[in-house]
């Protein structure tokens, strides 16, 4: 049984009107140890033969038998392993990859083969030597002149260690010398192995050739036998093993760093792509992640972009709990002067150069980190004294104002003055309206503005007190004060037992009152005088000068039970509602009362989110289709230029699936690459541009998952398109159709 026999094989080119006769009916045998010259004059169907037999090509008429086996049923993938394992072949053109150096096209074969890592770099080595290229081992293929190239190929095509050697005129681009080296290599490593030589210069193989065949308008006319040959059985045959990951991955790396152009061009595209798709990926993500989000009405003034935290057990934070906070992923800063914020009282604003004629009611206050600079018309605060103010204040730019702490009643009752925060300066404008002053970082560092401030509500409880009731003891007698209308402060007087008027003139009198939670606080005047009238029915007056002393004093006393202490508060600033309820989450809530406003959900929120998840879904598909298929069109053209070197591949032994995995790791590779810069880029530029501000604002590290998921899934699919379309066609097509563009 012969190694190889065709029997009555016919094959013909077609093309659109001409049918032309590669080679028919051709019966032959080939054995393992022959050494075949194929000669004949041009066009005869020396390559035809070579081709067909080696499986580069396919046939029409007639049966290839190998090893007796029939071939009609040999799919793509039984041709490849067929010439992986058996087939070295050298082209009469010198087919070889021009961005690669001789070396890399030797280790190529040897690599694709499986070859042992350890025994492949000498044995590169060792075939570039015997080929005589050693001096130009790292030499870029482009540079070399054409004898060169196809002693490179030589060297590439014996690298695998292959019973069939094939090669199509391999002198037929070198001088006599390099030939006759170049037969005396193929000659040597004949042994055991069947060399079929086509060759146009017979005395070239004459001495080696163990057989001749000559060749005449695609048929065989004349095969004879020129010496013995040792003819073996088929021993042994070392098949090809799975191309390693990391030669793979190397060659993947090589092949995207040949063409720094063609690589620049399409990482652009590949950054405008994922730039794209994640600017509408956050958009749709962040809808859904605040769909039914409701500010809560018991924290109105605290902005979603903070939250307050308060230790349960009122003990103050420690250092190493402030730490946690602020390695916490969501939050952005950590305010441990949580007072600075004023949370629990209202401020108003006034220009300072103007007539105070009304104030503004600020909802609440916060960090100038929750802005970005695209929020604000001027700058953002950096100074202590600077603030970006709400544009609905009319305040302007660079307008200097006061801010003050109080309430509706202390002003419209003009009884309390506010108590001053300072003097500021407008250094920019809130574009959103949000009703909130922004403060600097170093405004809320400071610790000194984290004093006592007075509560409002029980001082106006105090004042209203003092103003309409009081009480006064003397003689040990407690005696009720009160305010008739809004001039006479009446004081009742009794008689004492013996029908006299009390006497209150120059009397210790101890005045009282309550305070808020109701003890009394007990206040001693002396050398007060009081005022009887002669006729007494029921009343003294206290005058009014008296009155105010007494009250003033009063509250300077209680001063303490109107003041807030700085509570164990600290506050934290989040980038938005949706960063707010994931840090409510990872809080414990054991250790922590924490102050949120949006941590409500709305009774349909779990309806709504669904829909506009399937909405989402489906909106994202489309809009990834649609740049998908730019994506295609373009790489495709550019994998075009790339085919002849893919079928250099496959005529060196790599199977469909070697070459799936190297453009599916090119690709994905480019996909990743691409998005890793892209989200560089988009994190860099974040600070200035709103657009990206608010994108990054949602990204999550699942959804930095997703999209790279994503666009490596797109990438893969990429790549296994393009080789499908590469096995399409067989080696010989797509290298004479590279030839011809
Ligand atoms: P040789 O190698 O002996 O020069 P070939 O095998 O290349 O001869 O060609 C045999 C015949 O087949 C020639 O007539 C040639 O024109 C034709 N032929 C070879 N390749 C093609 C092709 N790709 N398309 C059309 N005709 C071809
Ligand atoms: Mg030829």
């Amino acid at each position: 049984m012969a190694m190889i026999k065709l029997d009555q094989v016919s094959k013909y080119y077609r093309s659109e009107e001409t049918v032309s006769v590669g080679m028919k009916n051709i019966s032959l045998e080939f054995e393992l140890g022959e050494f075949v010259a194929v000669t004949g004059e041009s066009g005869s169907g020396k390559s035809t033969l070579l081709n067909v037999i080696s499986g580069l090509d396919g046939y029409e008429d007639g049966e290839l038998f190998l090893f007796g086996e029939e071939t009609s049923h040999y799919t793509i993938a039984d041709w490849e392993r067929y010439r992986g394992t058996y087939i070295g072949f050298v082209f009469q053109s010198y087919n070889i990859i021009d961005s690669y150096t001789v070396y890399q096209n030797v280790m190529l074969a040897l690599e694709i083969q499986g070859y042992d890592k350890h025994e492949r770099k000498q044995r590169a080595l060792d075939l570039i030597e015997q080929v005589g290229l050693t001096s130009h081992k790292n030499h870029k293929a482009s540079k070399l002149s054409g004898g060169q190239k196809q002693r490179a190929v030589i060297a590439r095509a014996l690298a695998k260690d292959c019973p069939v050697i094939v090669a199509d005129e391999p002198t037929g681009n070198l001088d006599s010398k390099s030939a006759e080296q170049i037969m005396t290599l193929l000659a040597g490593i004949s042994k055991n192995k069947l060399v079929i030589v086509v060759t146009h210069d017979y005395s070239q193989v004459q001495p080696y050739a163990t057989r001749k065949i000559k060749m005449h308008d695609g048929e065989v006319l004349e095969d004879k036998p020129i010496k013995k040959a040792d003819v073996v059985k088929i021993g042994e045959v070392i098949k090809p093993k799975r191309m390693s990951f990391l030669s793979l991955l190397r060659f993947s790396v090589r092949n995207l760093l040949a063409t720094p152009k063609k690589l620049l061009f399409l990482m652009i595209m590949q950054i405008l792509v994922v730039a794209v798709f994640t600017i509408v990926y956050t958009n749709q993500i962040s809808n859904i992640r605040e769909i039914g989000l409701e500010q809560s009405s018991v924290y109105p003034s605290v902005p979603e972009t903070r939250v307050l935290v308060e230790k349960r057990d009122g003990t103050a934070f420690t250092i190493s709990e402030i730490e946690d906070l602020e390695s916490n992923r969501r939050v952005e800063a950590v305010y441990t002067n949580a007072m600075n914020f004023y949370n629990e009282t209202q401020l108003y604003v006034t220009k300072s150069s103007e007539f105070e004629y009304g104030r503004d009611n600020i909802k609440g206050t916060d960090s100038a980190i929750a802005l970005s600079k695209r929020d604000v018309e001027g700058e953002l605060p950096v100074l202590i004294n600077e603030i970006v103010m709400s544009a609905n204040y009319d305040f302007a730019v660079g307008d200097i104002v006061d801010i003050n702490v109080g309430n509706a009643w202390s002003w419209s009752s003009g009884e309390n003055p506010d108590q001053s925060i300072g003097t500021f300066v407008v250094s920019g404008i809130d574009k959103q309206d949000r009703d909130i002053i922004y403060f600097s970082e170093k405004y809320l560092e400071q610790p000194s503005s984290s004093e006592a401030l007075i509560d409002y509500q029980k001082l106006s409880e105090l004042t209203d007190r003092l103003n309409y009731d009081l009480l006064l003891t003397f003689d040990n007698q407690e005696v009720w004060g009160y305010k008739e209308n809004n001039y006479n402060y009446t004081v009742d007087v009794y008689l004492d037992g013996e029908g006299n008027r009390n006497v209150l003139n120059d009397q210790t009198i101890v005045f009282s009152t309550f305070d808020t939670n109701y003890q009394r606080v007990p206040l001693t005047f002396t050398g007060v005088s009081i005022s009887v009238p002669e006729v007494i029915y029921g009343g003294a007056t206290i005058n009014p000068v008296l009155h105010e002393e007494i009250k003033d004093s009063f509250l300077s006393l209680l001063e303490s039970t109107y003041t807030i202490e700085p509570k164990a508060y600290v506050s934290l600033s989040v980038s938005g509602f949706y960063a707010g309820n994931k840090l409510l989450n990872t809080l414990d809530s054991d250790i922590y009362k924490i102050y949120y406003p949006a941590n409500i959900s709305g009774a349909m929120r779990e309806i709504q989110v669904f829909f506009a998840s399937f909405l989402a879904v489906i909106l994202l598909t489309l809009f990834g289709m649609f740049l998908y298929s730019i994506v295609h069109a373009v790489t495709k053209n550019v994998m075009n230029a790339r085919k002849k070197d893919f079928a250099i591949y496959r005529s060196i032994g790599a199977n469909k699936a070697t070459l799936a995995q190297l453009v599916v790791i090119e690709q994905v590779m480019m996909s990743t690459v691409g998005f890793i810069i892209t989200i560089l880029l988009i994190n860099i530029l974040s600070s200035n541009i709103y657009v990206l501000t608010a994108t990054i604002k949602y990204m999550e590290v699942k959804d930095y998952f997703i999209l790279l998921g994503a666009f490596m899934f797109f990438g893969a699919w990429l790549g296994l398109r393009f080789n499908k379309k590469v096995f399409n066609q067989s080696v010989i097509e797509t290298l004479s159709q590279s030839r011809g563009e």
